[in-house]
């Protein structure tokens, strides 16, 4: 049973850990002649030292002895590794007895079909044939039910992650979140945070979750961006990243995504990057003709404090600008609702003074500026769909230094939302 501690990672230059191998499939072996067919289920928690896959693969291949089991579950290494990751993938399907060939159909095409180097046709061959026969609309049809489309079809990105992840639900971050969240209430929920699901039948095994950790199990069903789809060939890469990014809503936030709030290290008094994580995010992570399929996008910046938002003149500034301009032409603003959260800090807000309030504010409307020559502001064809900010009266509570401040306004003004509609 997995516990909260664990042995260090087993290096493969160790000879301890050269004896515990071949302790271990000794014992695999032993087990074998006890165990029928199908009747066990084994987790097998063996951390290994992030380079090493060969000794990760040695730690699996006493599975073999048992296979096929009733479920097996393998975590390689603390930390996420696809080296390791496939490794242990591998294992499980076959401690299981488990053909990739009766994965779906579609997985299977993809991942076999993207591996071939035969000249001869091969069944994975003729399947992608066929689902590249198909018109485009029916291609986008059965795309759709990939994992392409996330849960809550809500995908985030930050500067500190760089990688998508799922949207989170308002009751993630709840104490005992798993109690609240049957999947009848949000179906969303069975598919981020496996180790926290009250409602799996894994409940009990502890943590194998792939997105933290080098691992295979059944027990998770967390999302992640299905890479594979993007690297099959040109056509099914440019359907893939149209419905990635034409059915999910994209939210990016300027530091970290969880928790949303956290504030990035400040270098001095002024901001630190040369850039907007939004602007990164447009021009370096987004294709550029994937930009016109985006129909919802949320920016969130961090909750600066008055000095550290960019001042006229500021490189991060520039650039914001300058993608602004970048993206004008390429993004469809008919079909794109924008929202702008301007990050606050509820229950972390230091007191201000007025005149630092309004520096927070002044900071907003440089980045709000350039906005406005994305929409058209004028109700024709190339207005956004929609736009929204949402910006928080800062200075609340306000510092008794404050200089003149009418508390009663600033109370009223605490928490301001504009919603504008274009259309
Ligand atoms: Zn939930
Ligand atoms: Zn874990
Ligand atoms: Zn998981």
């Amino acid at each position: 049973m997995y516990k909260h501690s664990h042995d260090l990672p087993l290096n493969g230059s160790d000879s301890l850990a050269k004896a515990m191998l071949t302790e271990w499939q000794a014992t695999a072996a032993h087990l074998s002649s006890y165990v029928s067919s199908k009747s066990l289920e084994l987790s097998l928690v063996c951390d290994i030292d992030c380079e090493n896959e060969d000794v990760a693969k040695l730690a699996v291949a006493p599975l073999l002895f048992l296979s096929p089991l009733k479920n097996c579950h393998v975590r390689l290494c603390g930390k996420p590794n696809a080296q390791l990751q496939q490794v242990a993938e591998d294992a499980v399907l076959q401690a299981r007895n488990i053909s990739p060939s009766i994965l779906s159909p579609l997985a299977t095409a993809l991942r076999l079909s993207s591996g071939s180097s035969s000249s001869s046709p091969s069944p994975s061959s003729l399947h992608r044939r066929h689902l590249l026969n198909l018109p485009r609309e029916l291609r986008f049809c059965i795309l759709n039910y990939t994992d392409l489309v996330a849960p809550r079809k809500e995908v985030t990105w930050s500067r500190q992650h760089s990688g998508y992840l799922p949207g989170k639900a308002s009751c993630a971050d709840r104490q005992g979140r798993g109690q609240k969240c049957p999947p009848a209430i949000h179906h969303g929920c069975q598919f981020s945070r496996c180790w926290d699901n009250a409602y799996s039948e894994y409940s009990s095994i502890g943590c194998f979750c792939r997105r933290r950790h080098a691992s295979s199990s059944s027990a998770c069903r967390c999302w992640a961006p299905p890479t594979a789809l993007f690297l099959v060939c040109r056509t099914l890469c440019e359907d893939a990243r149209v419905v990635f990014f034409s059915n999910n809503r994209f939210v990016v936030h300027e530091f970290q995504s969880h928790p949303p709030r956290a504030m990035p290290p400040l270098v001095g008094n002024d901001y630190s990057y040369e850039r907007f994580a939004a602007s990164q995010f447009l021009r370096d992570i987004v294709p550029a003709d994937c930009l016109r399929e985006l129909r919802f996008l949320e920016l969130v910046f961090a909750p600066y404090s008055p000095q550290a938002w960019p001042r006229d003149g500021h490189a991060a500034l520039q650039d914001w600008s300058e993608t602004i301009d970048w993206i004008k032409d390429k993004t469809n603003a008919a079909g794109l609702t924008l929202r702008l959260v301007m990050g606050d800090a509820p229950h972390d807000r230091k007191p201000m003074t007025w005149a630092e309030g309004n520096a927070v504010l002044a900071g907003h409307k440089r980045i709000l500026g350039p906005l406005a020559r994305l929409g058209g502001g004028d109700g024709g064809n190339n207005s956004l769909r929609r736009f929204y900010v949402q910006v928080t009266w800062p200075a609340w509570p306000c510092d008794p230094r404050a200089d003149g401040a009418p508390v009663d306004e600033a109370s009223k003004a605490r928490t301001v939302l504009y919603e504008v509609h274009f259309d």
